[in-house]
């Protein structure tokens, strides 16, 4: 009952209502929208169009007054103090490129140490090499083991004194574990250090608490939770955000300007020069607002859809379930013994099955679990019970060709 309540919220569904279903296990990529953020964008275009923060027309101020309080809302969503400390940026690559440009600006020096770990996706890592290169700082890794678990006791050894920055995803996008933050970050405190929460894969499935974790900075992109690409949020602490200097310049981020010099306004918008995504503002308000209406059926479903998955998972003989199946969102990575994972996404694919296939954007991770890719299977909660079952019966008809000689489990099935 819930669960088709919940995918009738998502118009995409219905316009692939074919004899041959469409199964969309990608959404640890992007998520589908619902009806009310697809509704909130247009009714912006066609009734609401002005910009923001300029002028005094009745329009502009309507609109100016929905796009702050939807600061308000998402500074609600993660527990900030204060609306000023929310940013709007492109997405989660955005926020982290800001944080790792104006810290570039004279608040790291040579010698140096920002700690990463190895589940961490390219956005979360490349921003940081650029910096350490043209600074000479250096970058440490906190591993993981061989099913991909990161080793939190070994961050102790790597942050020191010597560490300005902590930069570490709450979930992995690959493997779907949550990583023991809460430990991290306590470490980081411990030695000074500043500390950065990748939460891409983690705001649409847990609930964050900024100010409990006691993290410095936190960052997400909209399109993972139901709402719009191309709007991200950079969540930091507001002593900190003040010290530091914009990351770029132009109008709306100024408070006088003249030849002979410019000054800048306050937080937020010192750091949010030039005309924002105010569409995609107003959408992830929508999409924000969808997701703490339907908090306890979206969670209930992900976890009834995750147990179901992983149930069908464990019955197929070669398999190998990445990372940590007890404390994960629904996410899971496979591999299965002499099966190459292209063959598989497209065979998938020909009968209409959307995972993901690959590296997904953590090169370090598969050299570090000694792989070149995973299938990956991420779930949301618009998915159902039925998908999970056709998935598997596909899986098990697809290994039983590829794999002919090879004893198999009886047809997967699931107990809901
Ligand atoms: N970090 C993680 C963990 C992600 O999953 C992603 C998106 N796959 C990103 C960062 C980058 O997000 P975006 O492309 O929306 O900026």
């Amino acid at each position: 009952m819930s669960e088709s309540f919940l995918r009738q919220q998502f118009p995409i569904f219905s316009q692939h209502n074919t004899d041959t279903p469409w199964v969309y296990f990608d959404n640890g990529a992007t998520t589908q929208k619902p009806q009310t953020v697809i509704d909130t964008i247009q009714r912006f275009y066609s009734r609401q169009n002005a910009n923001v923060h300029r002028a005094s027309h009745r329009v502009s101020a309507a609109t100016t007054e929905m796009f702050e309080q939807t600061r308000k809302d998402v500074a609600a969503f993660i527990n900030a103090a204060s609306e000023k400390e929310i940013i709007w940026t492109k997405g989660c690559t955005e926020s982290i490129n800001l944080i790792a440009n104006v810290l570039a600006k004279g608040h790291v020096s040579a010698g140096d140490e920002i700690v990463l770990s190895a589940l961490e996706h390219h956005a979360n890592i490349v921003p940081w090499q650029q910096i350490a290169k043209e600074l000479d700082l250096r970058i440490r890794v906190i591993p993981v083991d061989e099913n991909g678990v990161l080793q939190a006791d070994k961050a102790k050894s790597m942050i020191s004194h010597k560490t300005a920055l902590v930069a570490v995803g709450h979930v992995s996008n690959a493997l779907g574990n949550i990583n023991p933050i809460d430990v991290i970050i306590a470490q980081a405190k411990k030695h000074g250090a500043l500390t950065l929460i990748d939460g891409a894969q983690a705001v649409a499935h847990l609930s964050v608490d900024v100010q409990a974790l006691d993290c410095d900075f936190y960052v997400f992109s909209g399109h993972k939770i139901f709402g719009p690409t191309g709007i991200g949020v950079l969540y930091g602490r507001q002593v900190l955000l003040e010290g530091l200097p914009p990351y770029q310049t132009g109008g709306e981020m100024i408070e006088r300007v003249s030849f002979s010099g410019t000054t800048f306004q306050g937080l937020p918008f010192k750091f949010e020069a030039g005309t924002p995504n105010i569409a995609g503002v107003l959408g992830l308000g929508a999409a924000i607002s969808f997701a703490r209406h339907h908090a306890l059926m979206i969670s209930a479903q992900e976890q009834a859809l995750y147990r179901a998955l992983i149930h069908g998972l464990q019955k197929i003989v070669g398999i190998r379930l990445w990372g940590e199946i007890d404390n994960s969102i629904c996410i899971q990575s496979f591999s299965i013994d002499d099966v190459n994972n292209q063959d598989l996404g497209v065979l998938l694919n020909e009968h209409n099955i959307a995972v993901r296939v690959g590296h997904h954007c953590a090169m370090p991770l598969m050299q570090a679990l000694g792989i070149d890719g995973t299938v990956r299977v991420s779930l949301s909660a618009y998915n159902t019970l039925d998908e999970v079952i056709y998935f598997l019966r596909t899986l098990d008809i697809i290994l039983r060709t590829l794999k002919p000689n090879v004893m198999l489990a009886p047809q997967a099935h699931v107990n809901s």
